[in-house]
Formats: C-alpha cells, structure tokens, sequence
C-alpha cells in the first residue's frame, strides 16, 4: 500500500488527488491519496506533492501549519516530492523574484525565476518532449516560474519545451513549471509513483 499526501492549504489540490488516483490505476497499485494539512498527516507517508497555487501563500501556510520543517527533513532524508509550479518553486534552491516572506524548502538544486513567463504569456498550452516517453504531453503553464539554472549535476532534466529544459528530477525529488494535474494525462504522477514504489 503506497500513501501519497497532497500538500493541501492552498492550490490545485482535488486535481493532484485525482490524477494520482488514476494514476495508481494504470499501474495496477494498491495505494491511497490524501489531503495533507497537518504534521500529523506525514506519519507513515511514502510521496508528497506540493501543488500549484501561489507560492507565497503556501510557503506561509506550511510555515503556519507545521508542515515546512517536516516536510523539508523527509525530503532531505530521500522521500520522493513533487513539485509543480509554485510547488517547484518552493522545492528551489534559489528563487529570484521572492517576496521577503517568502520560505523555499531548497532541496532541488535549481535556480527558478518566479514569474518569468511575464503577464503577456500568462497562460499557455504547449506540447513538451519527455525523456522516458516518445509521445508529445501537453504542458499546461499558468503564471509559471522558468528554471533558469540547473546548479548540480544531480539534476536531470525530464521535460522540454523547444530546447528548454521545463521539467527536472534530482534523485527523489521531481520539478515541473507546469501543471500536470490538469490534463488526463498521467505519465509524470505515474513516473514519479515509481520513486516510491
Ligand atoms: N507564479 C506563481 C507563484 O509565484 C505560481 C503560479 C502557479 O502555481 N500556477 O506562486
């Protein structure tokens, strides 16, 4: 039995719970998803997602709820997270355009540029190249953070859009720019339900 937490005070939550549901499905896994709120919820957990939403609100909602620390440790001890949007954002090393406020968890050894895509190309559907599969999968991207910087060779990129790189993994950790959730389609919750697995 596989447990998978979807880190839920604010954010694209119902959509990764459901896409995760469906992707267990398709692997014939036995597992449960859930919304996670408090420290409590990360007993006996196998994989975390942090969704999309805005990452200054999320940073201070897991600050606020007890989550941060936690999670943070879990990740630094190899348990597989996956971060889309503003989860990637908090997941990044270092984040240009931060807010103050702002907390990232720095496990992911990229450099992201929080509101790169500029109001102009708000939102945006594009087919990206994955590197485990030869069908195009189409990218939904809203107010996205552009990784600007692999900083370490531990991070592999999983996702293309052209030549750049939108999609990374560093060993258990996954980083998308976009929202994989928010299509049908569930190879990257599949790729990534194998890191715990
Ligand atoms: N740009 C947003 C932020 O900084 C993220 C947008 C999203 O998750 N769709 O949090």
């Amino acid at each position: 039995m596989v447990k998978v937490g979807v880190i839920g005070v604010q954010g694209a939550v119902s959509e990764h719970i459901e896409a995760t549901k469906k992707a267990m499905e398709n692997l014939g896994v036995n597992g449960k998803v859930f919304w996670l709120k408090k420290p409590e919820h990360l007993k006996e957990i196998d994989a975390i997602i942090i969704p999309g939403g805005e990452s200054t609100t999320i940073s201070r909602l897991m600050v606020k709820n007890g989550l941060f620390d936690v999670v943070k440790k879990l990740g630094e001890e190899g348990i597989p997270i996956m971060g889309t949007c503003a989860g990637l954002i908090m997941l990044s090393k270092e984040v240009i355009g931060a807010t103050q406020e702002q907390k990232f968890l720095e496990l992911l050894e990229i450099k992201v540029n929080r509101n790169a895509y500029g109001r102009q190309v708000d939102s945006f559907e594009a087919p990206l190249k994955l590197a485990f599969s030869p069908e195009p999968f189409i990218g939904v991207f809203i107010r996205a953070p552009k990784i600007v910087e692999l900083l370490s060779n531990k991070v592999k990129p999983i996702a293309w859009l052209g030549d750049r790189v939108v999609g990374v993994e560093q060993e258990n950790l996954i980083g998308l720019e976009f929202h994989p959730e928010l299509t049908d389609d569930t190879r990257l919750h599949e790729y990534f339900l194998k890191k715990a697995l």
